[in-house]
């Protein structure tokens, strides 16, 4: 194999302009042109990872197999690569002075002064080179979040400009920018984009590539104006159009050579052409759908578009596969009671409780749980979510009025869901939940099983509260049953109750699994369940 080629994104004029679409959506033509392709994110805050921002902060959390709490464009970089990501594949600044000064304290730098550059600024390549290194890959494309000019991002411009110097044609940066359209002047306009080139270049960076994010096509002409002012060859000037979906952005990309573009800068043959038959299978199955379902995800985040990422793209995945347009609406849990609980759920073919920490609405998505319960309607509880729907039936079943979690009651007199054991020595919030791939042993029987069609599975977690096993027998002869459990550990990871058309509860997440070439079992049975009792009804 040729030496690995090194790839960097980065973004200027404005924040949100997709670098993590791009990003997944170059390794996504890369891939299909037979090339294998890692991909990374290196974000410029100082939290050592994300896993201690609240989703108003820095929207979803990602859960990596191996456990590590990183960005929310490592989900996409799965979701479009089926490639699962790692420790390595998110890296922080928090991380990498952590890092740096862990060695300082060490005596490594040897009585020298420690500095941005060289140590950041070499401990980052380091990171970024630890994928390559590994010879799997032909492509490391490493996307550096916030947005050029930056004061946090100048230590890994800095890094890209001395990568771009010493590995010549092994390295490309692409530049996505805005090309923002003045309705007043009734005109695209290119002058950011000049200016973010400018900001570049003072920091020794001359970007290879630049996407134009826009919102209308770019003009004839406007590509050839672009690359004059950027010093870049007009065939390196790409069109990013606003997409009806994320998942059309490869195919625009195709469409607009970003791949070939790529491969010519690096050298890289150019014989294989992608091969994307099946995206286009999924993608066309996704906009010709033959039925139609309205799931409620109820949570308390639900203002926020990015909180529940993952989970909103698994129920895309799951409309695929369905032919099945998923509408989803989202609820707040906070404006659920009791006394309007039927009025803000009807009309919905499923129900959802989402992932979650704390109190706050948490009644709420008891009385959902209540609701979809009774009403055989299609329920899904994913972590917290689970955890809710075994309080639901202790209260309402069990007859165990006051049950609780004692994440939101310590002192509750019933306590269906407390604190693993492993927890309560722990006293650091950072990296400390149960986190990671687990291993769990389903029962033949069980509705999951026949979902997942074997025994042993494995999925991803984030959560420091257990479905307390003291509890198990009674749940049971009421008719809430495990039906997944921790073979190791005997940790409830699923229950369900079989006299329900579907009311699954799972401890792990499975959103986090979910991609196109291989969409969630869950999902894709949760949809299925939901036309059912929509077909039903109809009846
Ligand atoms: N707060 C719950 C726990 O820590 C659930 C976590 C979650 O939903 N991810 O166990």
């Amino acid at each position: 194999m040729s030496r690995t080629k090194y790839i960097f994104v980065l973004g200027g004029v404005a924040s949100s302009l997709g670098k993590g679409i791009i990003s997944a959506s170059l390794a996504k033509l890369l891939q299909s042109r037979g090339f294998s392709v890692a991909l990374q994110k290196l974000d410029p805050y100082i939290n050592v990872d994300p896993g201690t921002l609240n989703p108003y902060e820095h929207g979803e959390c990602y859960v990596t197999e191996d456990g590590a709490e990183t960005d929310l464009d490592l989900g996409h970089y799965e979701r479009f690569s089926n490639v699962p990501t790692s420790q390595a594949n998110n890296v922080t600044t928090g991380s990498i002075y952590q890092t740096v000064i862990e060695k300082e304290r060490k005596g490594d730098y040897l009585g020298h002064t420690v500095q941005v550059i060289p140590h950041i600024t070499d401990e980052i390549k380091r990171r970024i080179m630890l994928l390559g290194n590994t010879g799997k890959y032909d492509f490391v494309i490493t996307e550096i979040g916030g947005t050029v000019g930056d004061i946090e991002s100048l230590p890994y411009i800095e890094t890209v400009r001395q990568m771009r110097w010493e590995l010549g044609r092994d390295c490309c940066v692409i530049h996505l920018t805005l090309v923002p359209y003045l309705s007043a002047a009734g005109e695209l306009k290119t002058k950011p984009t000049q200016h973010s080139v400018k900001t570049l270049l003072e920091s020794g960076v001359q970007p290879d590539i630049i996407v134009c994010r826009t919102e209308r096509p770019l003009y004839p002409g406007l590509k050839d104006k672009i690359a004059l002012f950027c010093n870049v060859e007009t065939s390196s000037v790409i069109e990013s159009l606003d997409a009806k979906t994320i998942y059309e952005v490869p195919i625009m990309m195709r469409q607009e050579n970003l791949d070939a573009e790529v491969l010519r800068k690096t050298m890289m043959p150019l014989d294989n052409q992608p091969d994307l038959k099946k995206w286009e299978e999924f993608l066309y199955k996704l906009s010709n759908p033959s039925d139609e379902v309205t799931i409620g995800l109820v949570g308390k985040y639900v203002e926020l578009k990015d909180a529940y990422k993952s989970i909103n793209e698994s129920f895309i995945h799951a409309s695929a596969e369905n032919e099945c347009k998923v509408n989803v609406k989202l609820i707040h849990s906070e404006h659920i009671e009791n006394s309007n609980v039927e009025k803000t759920l009807e009309g919905l073919q499923g129900i959802l409780v989402a992932p979650g920490f704390g109190e706050r609405g948490i009644e709420g998505k008891i009385s959902a749980i209540n609701f979809a319960r009774t009403r055989m309607i299609p329920f899904f509880g994913i972590c917290l979510g689970m955890q809710c729907a075994v309080i639901e039936f202790a209260r309402s079943v069990l007859d165990l009025r006051s049950a609780h979690s004692t994440e939101m009651n310590p002192n509750t007199k019933f306590p269906v869901i407390d604190l693993m054991e492993e927890q309560k020595k722990i006293k650091g919030m950072g990296g400390t939940m149960r986190l990671g791939t687990y291993p769990c042993k389903l029962n033949k029987g069980s509705k999951v099983y026949e979902i997942y069609q074997t025994m042993n599975i494995s999925e991803r977690h984030r959560h420091r509260y257990e479905f307390n096993n003291a509890y198990m027998v009674d749940f049971e002869n009421a008719g809430m049953v495990a039906a997944g459990i921790n073979p190791e550990d005997n940790l409830v990871e699923i229950v369900e109750i079989p006299d329900h058309p579907w009311f699954v509860g799972v401890q792990f997440h499975p959103e986090y699994k979910s991609t196109v070439a291989k969409p969630h079992p869950l999902f894709v049975d949760f949809i299925k369940a939901a036309m059912e009792y929509k077909a039903k009804k109809e009846k």
